[in-house]
């Protein structure tokens, strides 16, 4: 007979269990799928249920009031659950609640969301109903207790018969890796291993993972050697009124500037020319550069490399652009998409991992998904699996391809395990298309074209984004957590005290191995004095974080730990200049000593085992690689440790990172200037780069963008957009709004998001620069929007961005507060998106080390650096408001330096041409609504500005992004 389980659900007032309370319990007592007892009871809290709880459960005041107390009904409960496992979803939850109460003190515990999140790997979602409907499972009622825990117990119960599907391989690795541990799933795979193995019986156990060749064969494109040029006019008339994608789709629009962009593009192809195009919202530009890309390809075997910034680009270009064009041009192609090598599951370092006998819970759990997911997957994309916080990110670094350890003639020659990375390459090498992100282009760039194929035409869209992304592909980060991790992949000591780690490997495989004697024993013994320096080498590096940290303490006074923020402290002379810095560099010179030696002894281990081939030591391969990466981490966090220290070199921006969450130190460095290495690697090299966005030009010019990309001999090209602003978009600027640094400034934020709501029936989406606001302005308009039906979806309080969008989509009368990445790339056509909030200019904050020494480099950094930068940020912004010919919209910018300013004018001069109208902010509501009603505004009331020519210089604004 099976063993006995209890599914639990609670509803409560809140989400603490120190602060909140239990207002229903619910629980189901089974075995091998039959309910053998149930409990249900409303609890009476003593004190009043909010009412968005009552709205969610629909349990009411009235019900609980009726309801017993929870000491009342206590002691049934504690019978109820006995000492049965408890499964519930999300359970830690629960039992949080039940502890405070004291309901429940040492059943283990089974969580039914870890359990969906190994076996039902690429769900959208993991909550209860989401996983009831993808298993078939009704789930009526749900946010109550009894049918949450009754749903709960129903998956649970599918879970385990898929875990009896699972191959026996994969379930005999699961258990092997979990069976020294406390996971508190082990013994669910424990018992299923039992039960297959009955079922089993007489079976022999299949291969855990699918083989297959290490490199497909897939023939890599080539070149015509005479090619003909792109018949520019047959293009173009793909897009004519008649032409093939009018007759293709429904709602085609012949929207000449996409025409006029295609031209210029496939001119570019012939002509091998490098160009800017800034192509307003609505272009439809990936179209209009597809085309030529394709055709450009399919004609001349030269493959066009694709770049984009964000995933979003990416799959509208893959699943939807590229499709598209495969139904409608007369000739087929191939497309690839490469992502960046640490997407890929790298097999070899799969292997490593599982052997180690030293697994923690996190490791076993993410490491049983992959193990589920491996026999699945064609691409070994980690996207493919969930991962839900930092730790488990940290453990897929440990198992992805990773250019450090990667040695593919090692695991060509050997392997018979797909090789993930190199079978995307391969694919990537047979197509005329190749869409990749700004970081892998970059990557590649950094390392000498390595990563990617070689190609000589490329197109980066969301081109306004090259320069952050090439500097983050630049940026180096060494925190002392990371380098403890490296030495600890040394050497560490095991479960049972005893040392463990790559160096411990090194002696074992050595002594087994067919050796000479006095070789092995010297590789031995400088195996163990390596492994001996550890534990001072991390006393050391600890000593110079805390000596960091204290310089920190002492630099921000009080500021240390009062702030909602990351404290970031640029390291220049004036630092190190410091009395207090000594101490830096004293604890740093104990380190560089001694990690110097280290490094020294390394690369000697390294360079004697890569001598012993002919002896017969297991996995040296696979020890060299390993090693070698962590001398090249140790080595890349010496020099930057050392530069920022004491040898600073002038292109290089260095920096003190401290995490309000964590108070973890690191210290980072960026590259000054990005502009020479795009130049040099992209711009020369290469026959034809074409950079588009709708947001290029900043006043209406293209040279601030050309000066920081080096994007000195592009010609230029500005393709309006189709939309007709002036009749369809109102930008309202208010005549009373304080200054920002106002104290009444924040309290018209409120009333104004609140008033426009209303008049707007919601479909409002307001845009901050600092999350503090953000947070402040939604405590103060929840409860005035929920008292008038209104749905408010805050960024950050749960759920992704994609899928509080996908809410506010969806919801009749809702309102959306964004910071950062609101103000791009959301994408809400129609109605669901009619008026538009900015809070404040979108200016950098100008003690980000970045924005510091880049301001630096300019004669006048506010009106050459920052503004520039806040004037794209603000047109990105600008551009969530009309998404289709068919959108009208409401903008009301409540900063008001936008016209007290001089500069104001400049902002304004960047966005599209809207109908302009200035006003007492008590007039807002009436305007819009008529607006979206289709009324237009009076053509007296619609503003002038005063004349740039009075323009005068500034101080730089005192709000910034935070
Ligand atoms: S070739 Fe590189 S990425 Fe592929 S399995 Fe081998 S080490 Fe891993």
């Amino acid at each position: 007979m099976g063993q006995v389980y209890v599914a639990v659900d609670l509803e409560t007032t809140g989400l603490d269990p120190q602060k909140d309370d239990i207002i229903e319990l619910g629980a189901v007592r089974f075995r091998d799928g039959q309910v053998l007892d149930t409990f249900s009871q409303v609890v009476n809290p003593g004190r009043p249920v909010p009412v968005n709880i009552q709205q969610l459960t629909g349990i009411t005041q009235a019900e609980v009031d009726r309801a017993p107390s929870l000491s009342e009904i206590a002691s049934a409960f504690r019978r109820f659950i006995g000492e049965h496992p408890l499964v519930g979803h999300n359970v830690g939850f629960d039992t949080s609640f039940l502890k405070e109460n004291d309901l429940y003190r040492f059943n283990p515990e089974i969580d039914t969301w870890e359990l969906s999140l190994i076996l039902l790997p690429g769900l959208p979602s993991y909550k209860l109903g989401r996983i009831a409907e993808a298993l078939g499972i009704e789930l009526v009622d749900a946010h109550r207790a009894f049918a949450d825990a009754e749903a709960t117990m129903h998956v649970f119960e599918a879970l385990r018969r898929r875990i009896l599907e699972l191959p026996a391989a994969t379930l005999e690795q699961i258990v092997t890796i979990s069976q020294r541990s406390e996971w508190p799933l082990r013994t669910v795979f424990e018992d299923a291993a039992r039960d297959a193995a009955r079922a089993w019986a007489g079976r022999k156990a299949g291969p855990m993972r699918r083989t297959g060749p290490l490199f497909e064969e897939l023939q890599p494109l080539e070149p015509v050697e005479h090619p003909q040029p792109l018949d520019v006019d047959a293009l173009a008339a793909l897009l004519e009124p008649n032409g093939p994608f009018a007759r293709e789709f429904d709602h085609y629009e012949y929207r000449p500037p996409q025409v006029e962009m295609l031209r210029t593009v496939a001119e570019a192809f012939n002509q091998s020319r490098h160009l800017l195009i800034e192509a307003g919202t609505g272009t439809g530009k990936s179209i209009a550069y597809l085309i030529p890309a394709v055709a450009w390809a399919v004609q001349t075997g030269r493959r066009v490399l694709v770049s984009s910034n964000t995933i979003n680009l990416q799959d509208q270009l893959y699943h939807k652009d590229l499709p598209d064009l495969r139904r409608l041009l007369p000739f087929d192609f191939n497309v690839a998409v490469m992502k960046g090598r640490n997407n890929y599951l790298c097999p070899r370092r799969l292997r490593n991992l599982l052997r180690r006998p030293d697994l923690n819970e996190t490791e076993i759990s993410v490491l049983a998904r992959i193990l589920v997911w491996l026999p699945q997957t064609e691409t070994g994309d980690q996207s493919e699996i969930t991962l839900t916080n930092g730790k488990e990110r940290a453990v897929w670094q440990r198992v992805c391809s990773d250019s450090l350890t990667c040695s593919p003639e090692r695991c060509g020659m050997r392997s018979a395990e797909p090789c993930f990375f190199y079978r995307a390459r391969r694919k990537a090498e047979a197509a005329h298309v190749i869409i990749v992100n700004h970081a892998l282009l970059l990557a590649d760039v950094a390392t000498e074209n390595n990563v990617l194929p070689p190609y000589s035409y490329l197109i980066v869209d969301e081109a306004h984004h090259l320069e952050d992304a090439t500097t983050r592909a630049l940026s180096v980060s060494v925190d002392h957590a990371g380098f403890v991790a490296r030495l600890r992949e040394l050497a560490s000591t095991g479960s049972e005290q005893a040392t463990i780690g790559l160096l411990a490997d090194v002696v074992t495989a050595v002594r087994r191995s067919s050796c000479p004697p006095d070789k092995a024993e010297a590789l031995v013994a400088l195996s163990e004095e390596l492994a001996q320096q550890i534990p001072l080498l991390d006393m050391r590096m600890y000593e110079y974080f805390d000596a960091l940290d204290r310089f920190l303490m002492q630099h921000f006074g009080h500021k240390y730990d009062n702030t909602n923020y990351d404290l970031r402290l640029r390291i220049t002379q004036t630092e190190r200049v410091q009395p207090a810095w000594v101490n830096v560099e004293i604890t740093w010179d104990n380190v560089a000593l001694i990690l110097k030696r280290f490094l020294a002894s390394l690369d000697t281990l390294i360079k004697r085992l890569s001598d012993m081939g002919n002896y017969n030591i297991s996995d040296l391969e696979d020890l060299i690689a390993d090693l070698s990466a962590v001398y090249r981490a140790l080595a890349e966090a010496y020099d930057v440790c050392n530069s920022a220290v004491f040898e600073a070199h002038p292109e290089i921006i260095y920096w003190v990172r401290r995490s309000q969450r964590t108070g973890a130190l690191a210290i980072n460095s960026a590259p000054l200037s990005v502009a020479n290495l795009i130049e040099q690697h992209l711009f020369i090299p290469k026959d034809m780069v074409v950079l588009t966005s709708a947001t290029l030009r900043t006043n209406n010019s293209f040279d601030y963008l050309r000066q920081r990309l080096g994007a000195h001999e592009a010609e230029e090209r500005v393709l309006d957009s189709p939309f007709d602003y002036r009749a369809n978009a109102l930008v309202y600027l208010p005549t009373d709004m304080p200054e920002p640094n106002h104290k009444s400034y924040q309290t018209r934020v409120e009333e104004t998001i609140v008033a426009l709501s209303l008049a707007t029936e919601g479909r409002l989406m307001a845009l901050f620069t600092s999350y503090a606001q953000l947070l402040r302005t939604a405590e103060v308009i929840r409860p005035q929007l929920e008292a008038a039906g209104y749905t408010l979806y805050v960024q950050g309080e749960g759920g992704s961005r994609q899928q509080i969008l996908e809410a506010f989509r969806e919801s009749e009368r809702a309102v959306i507060l964004g910071t950062r990445s609101f103000w791009e790339g959301v994408d809400v056509q129609g109605e669901a998106l009619s008026a538009l909030v900015i809070a404040k200019l979108p200016f950098a904050v100008p003690t980000d080390p970045i924005v510091a020494a880049r301001s630096e480099t300019f004669d006048s950094p506010f009106y050459q650096y920052q503004m520039p930068e806040a004037i794209l940020q603000l047109r990105q912004g600008f551009g969530r408001l009309i998404r289709s010919a068919q959108d009208r919209g409401v903008c009301v910018i409540l900063d008001r330096r936008i016209t007290s300013k001089q500069y104001g004018r400049m902002f304004l001069d960047s966005l599209p041409d809207c109908t302009v109208l200035r006003g007492p902010l008590a007039n807002l509501p009436q305007h819009a609504r008529s607006w979206l009603q289709n009324k237009t505004v009076a053509e007296p009331e619609r503003a002038l500005f005063t004349g740039y020519e009075n323009y005068m210089p500034e101080p730089p604004p005192p709000e910034w992004w935070e």
